[in-house]
């Protein structure tokens, strides 16, 4: 290399530092100086809010009674493209009681790694059971950590809100015999 190439290289390179750290001095002081609005924020001390239709992790609503809405009719799995849903029906008896219908769900799971939450199974709910929600911090470690169980999508309820499966098969009782 002659000299005259190393020393144009070597004021091209020292160009190209005082350019890129001229931009980072910029922003810096832009930033510390609060010349401009800031676009990022702290998370996750800070979150953004969420668009209304977001759709993240599924959530079993209850009714207001705490009786769970869903019936275990199984139209979400054949709604889901993914074919991630899994729904294992049982009977309601009058001593155990978990839905106002004849069915409930006693096994309810879905694969979160197969789920491309498109909300069809939200859409084929006939009683609301299954809604996405906002929560979207969803990693975890295993795979076996992303098969999500019915403990995990059912909505807490209050005890004070749970009606005795006694009083709903009285109540079922007389509306049989009506
Ligand atoms: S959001 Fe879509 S892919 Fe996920 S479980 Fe529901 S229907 Fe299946
Ligand atoms: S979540 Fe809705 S569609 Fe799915 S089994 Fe329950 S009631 Fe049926």
């Amino acid at each position: 290399m002659s000299l005259g190439t190393f020393l144009k290289s070597t004021i091209d390179g020292a160009n190209a530092l005082r350019t890129g750290f001229g931009i980072t001095f910029r922003h810096y002081a832009e930033q510390q100086l609060k010349t401009k609005p800031v676009d990022t924020i702290q998370y996750p001390e800070e979150r953004r809010e969420q668009y209304p239709r977001t759709r993240w992790r599924h959530v079993l609503t209850r009714y207001d009674n705490g009786l769970e809405k869903c019936i275990g009719c199984s139209l979400c799995a054949g709604a889901c493209p993914a074919r991630c849903i899994y729904v294992q029906a049982a009977e309601n008896t009058d001593e155990q009681r978990f839905s106002p219908g004849e069915r409930y769900a006693a096994k309810y799971e879905i694969n979160m790694l197969r789920c491309i939450f498109c909300g069809f199974c939200q859409d084929a709910c006939p009683t609301g059971a299954i809604v996405l929600r906002k929560d979207f911090e969803l990693s975890d470690y295993t795979r076996e950590d992303f098969l999500y169980t019915k403990e995990m999508f059912l909505e807490a309820a209050p005890m004070e809100t749970m009606i005795p499966a006694s009083t709903i098969g009285a109540m079922n009782r007389e509306n049989a015999a009506k």
